[in-house]
């Protein structure tokens, strides 16, 4: 049997027909009631003339619509590509165009950023809106138009799992955005791994915070519908609605930005009796590094178990978990919380390593830098219509991160910087990270970027680029001596420039590929 992602749902729907599958505000809808709106989404599809390989593109919030998508358009064999809400119309128009999406289901409310662009679109058909009053020209109400397709089961095209499911392009942290093919197998593979490390059943109840058209979102609706849970739908961040989300559906277990996990623990402080701390919860799970108090806050202050995980759109996306293993259960609770806070241990059926220049392993000694490099068959196929960048990326069978890391003797890995961030200085690589950290400690920095800028002397030299919070004064002097008195020397920032924004991506990742273009030009 191919391991095609339909069965997930055919699955749900044979065991679980009358639970709750997906609860978005008011709107609660069962298992069976999601598979008829799948099947009738897949004949619309179909009358439009979609075929297997065709792109079909999702501009949508976490919804039921943008849920039922995933499996309407998996039966007709087509590729689901989810775009970022966050994006400018300049942007959909390249992406909507460079991946020849072919239908576009918008939410009402974003269907403004694509109005300007419309007429540039060079192989769009049909724009469908969700929650539209009126059909007009190419452009449908998705209510009227899904309810003229009969919800009988579909007639689905035949496939492997080596066809293609995804397109979901990467975040642009370091360059352009780049279309990320998945397989069927990928992600189905992928599913099974996390679902076994979260230990997900048909006991959990979901809340999908994380939005499903990012990569760290866009996996989970797969082992959540495998397992029969209830999925609920998080619209937007707001954290008292976070809160009684989990309260009032006895929320188990949460996808989370560390920055939403922050923001909860603020609400929770600000106002403590506001509200109730969801007995349920028994996990969130987060990425990107967050600090190891950061990590007791979330267990002490509200009792719900934390693990990072690390991963990338070009991966399914995760490769390590930061779970603590029966081996390790025996270590006092803070130094499991610095374990949490280090990037994690491979996943099952995953190869990390991490390599130096040559190709070989850096000793397991937490101090030697090398690359991450991964083997899987969560790995993507290749960039779309990117021969160069998928050849530079994927090498010897490995999947090369552009993430510098670390590696313990526990096996634990942590990473220390992108690639391209890490500023060698006279032989000496500094990690901007952690540079970072320290200036972060400093009570009138708000936001902190540090690069490499040229130098006669040492190649490379860290300059910071600083935003101060407001009202906070702090000069170049202090900064440097500030760092310089926390750090070996040869790391603190040689210069300082001050401004009043970084500039940032759709989902917050400061780009320093931007700042360096005003110190290197545009040829960094
Ligand atoms: P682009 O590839 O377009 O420059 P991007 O790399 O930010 O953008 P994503 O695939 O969304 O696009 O992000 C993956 C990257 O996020 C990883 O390569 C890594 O640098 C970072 N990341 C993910 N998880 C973690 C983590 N737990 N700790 C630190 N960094 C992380
Ligand atoms: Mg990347």
């Amino acid at each position: 049997v191919p391991l095609v992602l339909t069965q997930f749902l055919d699955r749900a729907v044979k065991l679980y027909s009358e639970k709750v599958a997906v609860i978005d505000e008011e709107r609660e809808t069962t298992y069976r009631e999601l598979n008829s709106r799948v099947n009738q989404l897949s004949h619309g599809l179909k009358a439009l003339n979609i075929r297997k390989g065709d792109k079909v593109a999702y501009l949508a919030p976490n919804t039921l619509e943008m849920l039922e998508g995933f499996y309407g358009v998996f039966q007709l064999g087509a590729v689901m590509t989810p775009l970022n809400t966050r994006l400018k119309p300049e942007d959909y128009l390249f992406i909507l165009n460079h991946s020849e999406s072919k239908v576009l289901f918008v939410e009402k409310e974003l269907y403004p950023l694509i109005e300007p662009i419309k007429d540039q679109l060079t192989t769009i058909e049909t724009i469908i809106a969700h929650g539209a009053a009126e059909d007009q020209e190419n452009y449908y109400s998705y209510d009227q138009w899904l309810t003229q397709f009969p919800d009988s089961a579909f007639d689905r095209e035949e496939l492997d799992e080596s066809d293609i499911a995804s397109l979901l392009y990467t975040s642009g942290t370091t360059g352009n955005p780049k279309g990320v093919l998945l397989t069927h197998r990928s992600n189905y593979l992928h599913a099974l791994t996390v679902m076994h490390h979260l230990r997900v059943t048909d006991r959990d109840t979901l809340l999908h915070v994380l939005p499903m058209f990012h990569v760290n979102g866009w996996g989970s609706p797969f082992y959540y519908t495998a397992n029969g849970a209830t999925q609920v739908m998080q619209r937007k961040v707001d954290p008292k609605e976070i809160f009684k989300k989990v309260d009032r559906y006895g929320i188990t277990i949460a996808h989370m930005a560390p920055t939403v996990l922050n923001m909860l623990l603020e609400e929770h402080s600000l106002n403590p009796e506001e509200h109730v701390l969801g007995q349920d919860m028994r996990v969130v799970i987060a990425g990107s590094a967050p600090p190891p108090a950061f990590v007791t806050k979330v267990e002490e202050d509200f009792g719900w178990e934390f693990i990072q995980v690390y991963g990338m759109t070009e991966i399914s996306p995760l490769v390590t978990i930061s779970d603590i293993p029966s081996t390790l259960e025996h270590l006092p609770k803070e130094e499991k919380h610095l374990l949490k806070a280090k990037t994690g241990y491979s996943m099952i059926g995953t190869d990390v390593k991490v390599l130096d220049e040559n190709g070989e392993e850096v000793p397991r000694n937490g101090t030697t830098i090398g690359e991450i490099a991964v083997r899987s068959n969560n790995v993507m196929e290749g960039y779309l219509k990117n021969p160069e960048a998928t050849s530079e990326t994927i090498r010897n069978g490995y999947l090369y991160t552009g993430d510098m890391a670390v590696v313990y003797d526990n096996n634990y890995i942590e990473i220390v910087d992108r690639r391209k961030d890490v500023i060698i200085s006279g032989g000496e690589n500094i990690s901007s990270i952690e540079v970072e950290g320290v200036l972060y400690n400093h009570p009138a920095v708000l936001e902190a970027a540090v690069i490499a800028v040229p130098h006669e002397k040492w190649g490379e030299v860290p300059h910071a680029v600083i935003v101060l919070k407001q009202g906070a004064q702090a000069d170049e002097e202090e900064l440097i001596s500030f760092v310089r008195s926390k750090m070996a020397h040869f790391k603190a920032p040689k210069g300082i420039t001050f401004t009043d924004a970084l500039p940032k991506t759709a989902s917050g990742k400061i780009q320093k590929v931007q700042i360096r273009k005003d110190f290197w030009g545009e040829n960094d």
